[in-house]
């Protein structure tokens, strides 16, 4: 990874004091999905970090991992399963509860949207205190692929949110805050 071009794509990260409640910090990735460069640097990155691991489906977090998530795939040749929140996917769903750094939530999978055959990357946009992506991760890895690793665009490193998952899981970020 390219640490100068990415600190780059993190210049043009939006800062947003107290949404969506007081107290939260939020980075607005919108501002570096809209920068044709970012988007490129952000997107060769992604890639470079897989590229040779064989995958074959990336798993996004809705919403703001569809982004990453879906050209992370298409670059990786790989498909794309969208993890999504209850009631919305159509077919056979496996799910799982878990608390954020705001609220509580869920998340589901269709049931056969990974088999044992399958080495994922799950995807999500930024790592805050880890529970929506350790929640993702256990859910894909109760469907037992072959292998399973977790990517991020960004993390906060005050949240410690790495310290979560198990030691011998590959997590990655492009950068930090
Ligand atoms: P967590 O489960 O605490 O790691 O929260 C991660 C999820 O919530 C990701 O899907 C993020 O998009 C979102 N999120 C949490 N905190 C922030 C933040 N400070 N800025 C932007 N997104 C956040």
């Amino acid at each position: 990874m390219n640490k100068q071009q990415l600190e780059k794509v993190k210049s043009v990260v939006r800062n947003i004091p107290d949404f969506p409640v007081p107290g939260i910090q939020f980075k607005d990735l919108t501002t570096a999905f809209k920068d044709p460069e970012a988007l490129q640097i952000m997107t060769d990155a992604m890639a470079d970090l897989y590229r040779d691991k064989g995958v074959t489906r990336v798993v996004g977090i809705e919403a703001r991992g569809f982004i990453g998530g879906a050209i992370l795939a298409t670059r990786l040749g790989a498909g794309f399963v969208p993890l999504r929140k209850p009631g919305k996917l159509p077919a056979e769903v496996i799910q799982k509860s878990y608390t954020k750094e705001y609220g509580t939530d869920t998340i589901e999978i269709h049931k056969d949207a990974i088999t044992p055959d399958d080495i994922v990357v799950i995807h999500d946009d930024l790592l805050a205190t880890g529970g929506t992506m350790l929640a993702a991760y256990e859910l894909v890895k109760s469907m037992n692929p072959k292998k399973v690793y977790i990517n991020f665009i960004c993390d906060l490193a005050d949240l410690h949110g790495r310290d979560v998952f198990p030691p011998d899981v590959e997590v990655t970020s492009l950068f930090t805050f």
